[in-house]
């Protein structure tokens, strides 16, 4: 191989300000960033870290996919004419699908801060490029605020960030008013078509639209959200009789997605099929013509449960996707699927509990609220997280517990995996993952009998003590008969989602647990719900204006809803409490899916969040058996339950005690 002339890129215009950034002293900690904008395929990827290593320095380089960061490590050795793994290799958190050496100076890594920290401590970094941040995913965010600290710690290292489109201004004053260099764009004008809307299904249409594409000539690359849909629409389009269609995503053979990438450099009618990969990470050179699902898998929180999830893109997104028509020529661009709501994509940090993002942070070895964000959570919402987890026995002074690691095996959200933990613990483990798929997905109505009694009452088997236990007899009996949900008083929708619900997690069980089973024993379960909810138990306080159920956790007062069917349970209630808006706009707020527990069930399951104190100026000297007692008080997740008294432990305390004792006389 040999050093290739390179292609003039719009990026190459830059390169002497990109290097003289480089060189010039770092006065300020702002000079040691310096954010660049610019265009898909405008060279940022590729040509940034040349320039770098021509300059001299060691270079790192992170991407948010393993595909990209091989790739693009495969074309900058190529470009340079030597093999991968010299002066240019790639790694990612599997040693199987790495490629570096003493060697290289321009390391490609996928964008963990596990990996990029034994990366930095490794070997010695001048140059930290964080590319795609405008995908502002979880990692990004925490790379960008941990070298941020480390910068402002005094770290000697300089960082790139680059981008598609971002609000540079706002990250620039983020990091310390940071140089911003924007690359104008170079691209042809894209036509928008209406999508095919005569086949059989929005699949079918999407397909013919690629299909008559190809037909007439151009060069489609197709947005699918993953590998399934990918290969649906492969086999569509082909049997509409178009023979070269590639797919590309991260689970094929490496061969096959370098043949994707360079699929439309040559021929002409060939369709690319791809997650959004293509979208900004890898450039497919020659293609004109886009065809858009609209649709892209995302982790998301529902239910409790991360899942990746299927949801319409952005705007934003939808137009960096257009843009990969006009690249070379004016270009086609056909949108399918459901019309953007958003603006911009929604960082994965705000649709991510926080609960599960600080022991996932804290497990990747860092102090999740020490770190300074750039969409930061507000400040209170870490220190909630932190008290759950720690209540919950999680997170200890030590670190992530051996549950807390267990949790993040799963998968699930906290609350609901130490539901399932103390499940499995007690037996009742196929009750519990029903309870939480209803505690998710709640499979009631509010429809009335004649009565005046709730419907689903009459289907509950006369149960009082809990709606949840309820509930999970419902289910099964709906699970059998899924036509009867609306006659037994229950949402036909809300049931298939809470049937799926327990699929997944029974499915990400039994992967570990070799038998899902339950002894049915109402007590073993309600411990169960007690577990994940120290934040929510409830005790009977009558109130006049407000609710007569206190909590002090978030010291809210709630009504219990009326269609529970728990009944003369005691003072104590666990449930989930909801706020829901009336005709009038005030608020109503309730507790929903109550069970009626016991103070000393509580106080077995949470014993760490049992405390014994002393009543403040409460110790008092009786002559008659000539001590000093004090008065205490028992708390129970923080209600008061109840006084006692003790002798005095404490010399001051007892002395002053009997010193007053003395001047009453
Ligand atoms: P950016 O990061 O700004 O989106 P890249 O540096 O990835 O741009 O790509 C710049 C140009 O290099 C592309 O427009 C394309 O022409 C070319 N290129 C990049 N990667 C490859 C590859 N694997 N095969 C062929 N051409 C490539
Ligand atoms: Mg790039």
């Amino acid at each position: 191989m040999k050093n290739q002339a390179l292609q003039q890129l719009p990026i190459d215009a830059y390169r002497d300000q990109i290097v003289q950034w480089y060189r010039s002293p770092a006065a300020s900690l702002a000079d040691r960033f310096l954010c660049l904008v610019a265009e898909t395929g405008a060279g940022k990827s590729t040509r940034v870290p040349r320039y770098l290593i021509d300059a001299g320095a060691t270079v790192l380089v992170t991407q948010p996919r393993r595909i990209a960061a091989r790739m693009v490590a495969e074309r900058v050795a190529e470009e340079l004419g030597e093999e991968l793994g010299r002066t240019v290799g790639y790694r990612t958190a599997s040693r199987d699908d790495s490629c570096d050496s003493a060697a290289t100076r321009c390391l490609f890594a996928t964008d963990g801060l596990a990996l990029v920290r034994e990366i930095m401590g490794s070997r010695k970094q001048q140059v930290l490029v964080l590319d795609e941040v405008h995908e502002w995913n979880l990692n990004v965010e925490t790379l960008l605020a941990y070298v941020r600290g480390q910068v402002e710690g005094g770290a000697d290292l300089r960082v790139v960030l680059m981008s598609a489109t971002l609000d540079a201004e706002a990250l620039s004053a983020y990091l310390f008013g940071a140089r911003t260099i924007s690359v104008p764009g170079r691209t042809f004008p894209v036509t928008e078509q209406k999508p095919c809307s005569t086949e059989r299904s929005p699949a079918d249409n999407l397909a013919a639209d690629a299909a008559s594409l190809a037909r007439a000539g151009r060069n489609v690359l197709v947005f699918q959200p993953g590998k399934r849909e990918i290969e649906e629409c492969a086999a569509a389009v082909r049997a509409r009789g178009v023979g070269a269609v590639y797919a590309l995503h991260g689970e094929m053979g490496k061969d096959e997605q370098r043949a994707a990438v360079r699929a439309c450099k040559s021929g002409r009618g060939v369709v690319v099929i791809a997650t959004n990969v293509a979208q900004t990470s890898l450039t497919i050179d020659g293609v004109d013509a886009v065809v858009d699902s609209g649709l892209a898998r995302e982790m998301h929180v529902t239910h409790g449960i991360e899942t990746l999830r299927l949801v319409p893109v952005s705007k934003a997104d939808r137009k960096q996707r257009a843009g990969r028509a006009g690249r070379t020529k004016p270009g086609v661009y056909i949108p399918h699927g459901p019309a953007a709501e958003l603006d911009y994509p929604t960082p994965e940090i705000q649709r991510t509990a926080l609960d599960s993002v600080y022991l996932r942070l804290l497990d990747a070895g860092y102090q999740p609220d020490s770190l300074c964000f750039f969409h930061a959570p507000p400040a209170q919402e870490w220190e909630r997280a932190k008290r759950f987890l720690s209540d919950i026995g999680f997170i200890d002074g030590a670190g992530i517990t051996a549950m807390g690691s267990r949790s993040l095996k799963l998968g699930m959200d906290p609350r609901l995996a130490r539901m399932v933990i103390e499940g499995e613990r007690r037996g009742v483990l196929a009750d519990v993952i029903a309870a939480a798929a209803i505690l998710q997905s709640p499979i009631t109505d509010r429809r009335i009998e004649s009565g005046g009694k709730p419907l689903w009452h009459s289907h509950a088997g006369g149960e009082t003590r809990s709606d949840v236990i309820a509930q999970i007899a419902l289910l099964r009996k709906l699970e059998r008969q899924p036509g009867r949900a609306r006659e037994m008083g229950c949402h036909s929708k809300s049931v298939a989602d809470a049937l799926q619900i327990r699929r997944e997690i029974t499915d990400r069980l039994s992967r570990t647990v070799p038998r899902i089973t339950s002894s049915g024993d109402a007590e073993a379960i309600l411990k169960s719900l007690i577990a994940g909810s120290p934040d929510r138990i409830y005790r009977y306080s009558p109130a006049r204006r407000s609710g007569d159920w206190y909590c002090p956790a978030d010291q809210s007062r709630r009504n219990v809803g009326a269609d529970s069917v728990v009944r003369d349970a005691g003072e104590w209630r666990i449930g989930v409490p909801v706020s829901i808006q009336t005709q009038k706009g005030t608020y109503a707020h309730l507790l929903t899916c109550c069970s009626g527990v016991r103070q000393e069930w509580i106080a077995e399951v949470l014993p760490a969040l049992v405390a014994e104190s002393t009543v403040d100026g409460s110790a008092t000297y009786s002559p008659e058996t000539d001590s000093v007692t004090v008065q205490t008080r028992r708390m129970v997740c923080g209600h008061d339950v109840g006084r006692g008294s003790a002798p005095c432990l404490d010399q001051p305390r007892a002395t002053a005690a009997i010193a007053s004792w003395l001047v009453s006389l």
